[in-house]
């Protein structure tokens, strides 16, 4: 694979869709603009691999941006999958199927009590902070720069993931009326949250929190960081969502509210949920999640939502991720984190290591990283050529520096350890 991928096919196939779709892509990042590339065409995944239409094999850690967490085209989510489309692909009636799913993400999540299904991760935020606003009456939210959560209008303002990636300030599109309710404080700054709380308590009806930011490059909170939020929240009558669409079942069966021991009000999930379909859910204390139609007042729906093959995809995932998969992706995911260190060290390449769990990233500066400032240090030159020389050693990370990379239970230990000695090629080639 090393040095000789073919790529002919993946450029014809982009200059067509240039013509039908905006930039090519369905969702910019995919573009690999930043990296200066051709995006990869799949043609299908396995495992832990991809194979893409030029006939090349990629040790895949992009896993569709977090949601296969059981590695590609696991058999038993398509055969459920399978089973379920037989009978039908949507009703846009109650199925049992939803009952389940609601159930076992309840016994789950500490925060959840019930929980509504949408249909992606910036439905369910969008949905949480209407919610947010109709119980508080409050207009205003705090959120933290460099966490994306979602295109929604209100949460466009200093936004990570593709919109850091590409370099936007914020989007035009977005009313002045609308950015002005946003307010933004740096992640990990506690103090900066508490002035914002002094200035605007009163107004504020949330706080949304992704409770490990995983959309500037993964950066784990600080100690007392989410407990400092909690208080803050439950002390000015704002309500506390964690966004969880990244992390939700990523780090830990009970999801990162289950592993750092803090009870959000209201939890967004997307992503691993949905087992690879388009799924979103937030859910939290029951009696906040009444106020939604048809229980309560505030409005919320979706043709799709609760979609019996997006159920049965997510249904079939939460029932894989047993404790012994976590124990299995913590020891994966360390194990390379270590040969990324080892390598780094070795060839004198200033790389600092964030990870939690199965979530890990590379950030190629020697400073910690605890925010977005902090990874806006790294050397996107430098990554430019690593992500291409990569590729070129047969391994697929996100064609960007502000996101992580996923370890899924179809990393085998090989798989890993070809992975390190990719990266010493990769650094060394820099
Ligand atoms: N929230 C977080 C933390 C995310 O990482 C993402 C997507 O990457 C979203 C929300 C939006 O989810 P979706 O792309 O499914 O709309």
């Amino acid at each position: 694979m090393s040095g000789n991928r073919k790529e002919e096919a993946s450029r014809a196939a982009f200059e067509i869709a240039k013509q039908y779709i905006p930039g090519g892509v369905n969702s910019p990042v995919r573009a690999f603009k930043s990296v200066g590339l051709t995006p990869v065409y799949v043609e299908r995944g396995e495992g832990s691999r991809i194979y893409d239409i030029d006939g090349n094999s990629f040790l895949d850690y992009v896993c569709s941006w977090g949601p296969l967490i059981m590695g590609h085209a696991h058999p038993e989510v398509i055969s459920a999958i399978r089973e379920v489309a037989l009978k039908g692909t949507s009703f846009g009636a109650p199925t049992l199927i939803e009952t389940e799913m609601a159930k076992t993400v309840c016994e789950r999540v500490p925060s959840i009590d019930i929980v509504r299904m949408v249909n992606s991760g910036t439905e369910a935020t969008m949905s949480a902070i209407r919610l947010a606003r109709g119980v508080t009456g409050r207009s205003k939210i705090l959120k933290f720069e460099g966490s994306y959560h979602g295109h929604a209008d209100s949460l466009l303002i200093k936004a990570g993931s593709g919109v850091a990636t590409l370099g936007l300030p914020d989007s035009p599109g977005v009313p002045e009326g609308v950015a002005s309710n946003t307010i933004t404080v740096p992640y990990n700054d506690l103090e900066s949250a508490k002035v914002a709380f002094e200035r605007f308590g009163e107004d504020l009806a949330c706080v949304i929190v992704e409770p490990i930011a995983g959309n500037m490059g993964v950066v784990p909170p600080l100690p007392g960081f989410l407990q400092g939020l909690r208080d803050l929240t439950t002390k000015y009558g704002s309500l506390l969502i964690f966004d969880e669409v990244m992390t939700g079942f990523r780090v830990d069966r009970e999801c990162a509210q289950g592993l750092f021991g803090i009870t959000p009000d209201l939890t967004c999930l997307g992503k691993v949920i949905g087992g690879g379909l388009p799924v979103g859910a937030y859910g939290g204390k029951r009696e906040i999640m009444e106020q939604i139609s048809p229980s309560g007042p505030i409005y919320q729906a979706g043709t799709l939502s609760g979609n019996p093959l997006a159920m049965a995809a997510g249904f079939t995932t939460l029932k894989l991720l047993t404790p012994e998969v976590y124990t299995q992706l913590e020891e994966r995911a360390a194990r390379l984190q270590v040969g990324f260190e080892r390598n780094a060290r070795e060839l004198g390449v200033p790389v600092t290591i964030n990870r939690v769990g199965s979530m890990v990233c590379p950030f190629f500066t020697d400073h910690p990283v605890t925010n977005f400032d902090t990874a806006k240090s790294s050397n996107l030159d430098m990554f430019r050529r690593y992500f291409a020389a990569m590729l070129n050693n047969g391994v697929s990370v996100a064609p960007s520096q502000y996101e992580g990379m996923f370890v899924s239970a179809a990393h085998s230990v090989e798989d890993i350890d070809l992975t390190i000695e990719a990266n010493f090629n990769a650094l060394k080639s820099l």
